[in-house]
């Protein structure tokens, strides 16, 4: 029991919508819960808009999101080729934001690790940003 698949967009708010629905719906061959399909929706959400807002700063660009499910594994991977992140700890440390003055409370990474089983952030400044997550 394996697929994959890779949806690629542009770093527009609406697509925030489209990703989280591709998400939910590659999910559903797994047989998930309702709540595991909501966590799931959460996760991409602020890791989406994290690329939307931070990685491309409202600048259009593309956006990667790879989905892939292995036995009743899911594992979401999600790519932008923007600013990238210095300090990977400090940026996944609640509370943490780099926009204070944006509306912004800093929780994103934290809703990510609350709502999947795992998630591993790698980035490169100047060259961009991944967020890996399992479920
Ligand atoms: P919230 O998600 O609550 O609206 P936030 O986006 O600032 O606020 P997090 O999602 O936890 O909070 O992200 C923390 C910080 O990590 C951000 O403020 C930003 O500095 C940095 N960051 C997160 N994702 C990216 C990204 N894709 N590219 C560059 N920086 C990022
Ligand atoms: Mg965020």
């Amino acid at each position: 029991n394996t697929n994959e698949m890779i949806l690629v967009f542009d770093s527009i708010s609406v697509n925030e919508g489209l990703a989280r629905v591709t998400a939910a719906s590659f999910c559903t061959q797994l047989n998930p819960t309702l709540e595991e399909v909501a966590d799931l929706k959460t996760a991409v959400s602020e890791a989406v808009t994290n690329c939307i807002i931070h990685g491309y700063e409202g600048k259009i660009n593309k956006i990667e999101m790879k989905l892939q499910y292995h036995g009743n594994e899911l594992y979401v991977h999600i790519t932008d080729y923007g600013i990238g992140i210095t300090d990977i700890e400090k940026a996944m440390e609640p509370m943490y934001t780099s926009k204070p003055d944006h509306e912004r409370s800093g929780m994103g990474f934290t809703f990510m690790e609350a709502f999947m089983d795992e998630i591993r952030v790698e980035s490169q400044p100047g060259k961009g940003t991944t967020v890996h997550m399992k479920k």
